[in-house]
């Protein structure tokens, strides 16, 4: 991991490498980058990019309990064996319970709260009126445009104009002219009639010859069809600046802010780890920092070691953003292993989560006609 006087060494450099090339493109915007249809991502502020944590802050020592009695345990399987319509209750009402396994999964979540901001040159149609030109003053530097996120650890993304940037300029489609010569009729206004060949005359089949029917009311004369795309001008309108001629350029800014999470399960039982995410329990530890420490006092040594990865993964996937806030927590789930016997039968159920939930993937008195299928 590099030092935080690394890591801002790193970014200066790198602001610094980005400044030089965009500054021989554009003489007083170049801090954007003068390219005009690239998208051009400043690298933060050496300064907001990742702190250093200052140590973690006072911990107390995390307890897990809780555990479950063979009549809760029977309960919650006849719960779940009632919500499903072809499960006997004869097995959950029976059976003998041989042994109950007490354990603990731990999940544990890392959200690191991030922004990014990217500038790229943009245009609209320019009817008249004021233009907010270099001018009227110095245009500020990406990090420096004031914006906030209206929540933390909410994806939002906002688009602002940069204050200075703009300029009115000949629109680059048309030239100023604010129409493009059609391209049906290549400028012409009409285009050869096809019933008659062009020769403005049709003939029946004993040779008598009239005035072509399709063309004879053309503002072009005889065997030239009005073209009906430009309606006989030769010109239609031009799309990019809305037929005005001209086009108002600025630097658009689009800043993202966007919650990273990454998270780590541990599960000593056979219970699929994916079940854990959707119960609740006990949150054991819940920090939020500038930058979180990665945690070193959870009892489950899994736990501290998936901390400090995923905190360094975050630093090096991120390290392109600002950090705006980074939080973590385990939340301690209790997993009750229920092992059975039901006539020849024996099996094991699990009952996890505050909300008694049941896995039960080998329930004996089933009686599926493929009704469950339909659900
Ligand atoms: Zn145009
Ligand atoms: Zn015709
Ligand atoms: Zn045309």
């Amino acid at each position: 991991m590099l030092s935080l006087a690394g890591r801002e060494r790193h970014a200066r450099l790198k602001l610094k490498k980005y400044r030089n090339t965009s500054l021989a493109r554009n003489g007083r915007l170049e801090h954007f980058g003068y390219c005009s249809s690239s998208v051009c991502v400043p690298p933060p502020p050496p300064e907001a990019t990742w702190s250093e944590p200052s140590g973690p802050p006072p911990r107390d020592p995390v307890h897990v309990g809780g555990e479950l009695s063979e009549q809760q345990a029977r309960a919650a399987l006849l719960c779940h064996v009632t919500d499903h319509c072809c499960y006997g209750r004869g097995a959950a009402r029976h059976m003998n319970i041989a042994k109950i396994n007490y354990s603990s999964a731990h999940h544990y979540e890392l959200q690191t709260f991030t922004e990014k901001r990217e500038t790229s040159w943009t245009f609209v149609p320019y009817s008249g009126g004021e233009v907010d030109s270099p001018s009227c003053g110095e245009a500020p530097e990406p990090w420096s445009v004031p914006a906030e996120p209206a929540q933390l650890f909410h994806d939002e993304v906002k688009v602002m104009e940069v204050p200075h940037t703009a300029s009115a300029k000949d629109c680059h489609r048309c030239k100023g002219q604010g129409s493009l010569s059609c391209a049906e009729c290549h400028g012409k206004g009409w285009t050869r009639c096809l019933s008659c060949h062009g020769n403005g005359w049709s003939a029946d089949s004993s040779g008598y010859r009239e005035r072509c029917y399709y063309c004879q009311a053309s503002a072009y004369g005889d065997g030239k069809q009005d073209c009906l795309k430009c309606n006989a001008k030769g010109r239609v309108a031009c799309p990019p600046c809305d037929s005005y001629g001209q086009v108002r350029c600025y630097i658009r800014l689009t800043i993202s802010w966007k919650v990273t999470t990454s998270e780590h399960i541990v599960e000593h039982s056979s219970l699929p780890e994916e079940l854990i995410r959707e119960v609740s329990g006990q949150v054991a530890v819940e920090e939020e920092a500038a930058a979180v420490a990665p945690l070193t006092h959870y009892p489950d040594a899994a736990i501290n070691l998936a901390s400090a990865q995923l905190i360094l993964e975050h630093q090096q996937k991120l390290c392109e953003q600002r950090v705006l806030a980074q939080r973590h927590q385990v939340r301690v789930v209790p997993v009750a292993e229920v092992n059975y016997t039901h006539k020849s039968h024996s099996g094991r159920f699990w009952v996890y989560g505050y909300e008694n939930k049941v896995h039960a993937p080998d329930y004996p008195d089933r009686h599926c006609w493929g009704c469950c299928s339909l659900l």
